[in-house]
């Protein structure tokens, strides 16, 4: 240790005024560019909710797929004609593959909702990482587009899921509407908060196979829509500019 220390003062001595400042401004340009303004992209760890200039709503569904109330979840979509979102556990995904594939071919976006459903954040970056691509490699099997969106199970994270999802080149998917849909809460409960809370950008956090919500959704989706709202998937509020 008092080595390094004496190496790196050696070197500070080394550096005289102009050296140390052209060094500092190629570290400063080097952090812009890696993570800061100078890179749109990568700068954008994920996404809580879209421009909120733009009537664009988000309908997410998380933990599925399921072999119970998912059929009667996508046929309420496509009667209101409405893409939603769906957060899969990769183990689920794989147990009911042919679920996952209708969820896709009746064209709603598929999202990483990691594989077994564990708290990510008390994992280690690499088990974080692993359980975010066994998830990826379920969806690459069923030929289905490989997700981009993580949202982590419980909505808990930390900054070893940020680093697992960058070198993973994934983005965060949060959610700015809690229905706490699981939690046995009426259709009318669950309407009443949607309708209270909906704005500009809004990312709803539902659930798959909740009765309660498959019964909400028509009086939600045509209410916002006659306030002029459109329902986007979360690509599309990426796309347009989400926050
Ligand atoms: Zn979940």
């Amino acid at each position: 240790m008092i080595k390094v220390r004496k190496h790196v003062r050696r070197i500070g001595r080394r550096l005289r005024g102009l050296e140390r400042k052209l060094l500092v401004a190629l570290l400063v340009l080097f952090l812009c560019v890696e993570w800061g303004p100078l890179n749109d992209e990568r700068s954008r760890w994920g996404v809580v909710s879209g421009n909120p200039f733009v009537r664009e709503v988000v309908l997410s569904f998380d933990d599925g797929p399921r072999d119970k109330g998912m059929p009667e979840l996508l046929a309420v979509l496509r009667s209101l004609d409405v893409p939603g979102t769906f957060f899969l556990v990769g183990k689920f995904a794989e147990r009911y593959g042919p679920i996952t594939k209708t969820i896709d071919v009746a064209g709603h976006e598929i999202e990483n909702h990691s594989y077994t459903h564990p708290q990510l954040y008390t994992l280690w970056v690499e088990k974080i990482m692993r359980e975010a691509e066994r998830c990826n490699e379920v969806m690459d099997a069923l030929a289905i587009r490989i997700p981009r969106f993580l949202r982590p199970p419980g909505g808990g994270f930390n900054l070893k899921i940020f680093y697992a999802m960058r070198r993973m080149n994934m983005r965060m998917g949060l959610w700015s509407v809690n229905t706490a849909d699981y939690t046995g809460r009426s259709a009318q409960q669950i309407t009443a908060d949607v309708l209270r809370a909906a704005r500009p950008g809004s990312i709803v956090l539902m659930h798959s196979g909740v009765p309660s919500t498959v019964e909400a959704l028509p009086m939600i989706v045509t209410t916002l829509r006659k306030r002029g709202y459109r329902f986007v998937t979360l690509q599309d509020l990426w796309n347009g500019g989400a926050i």
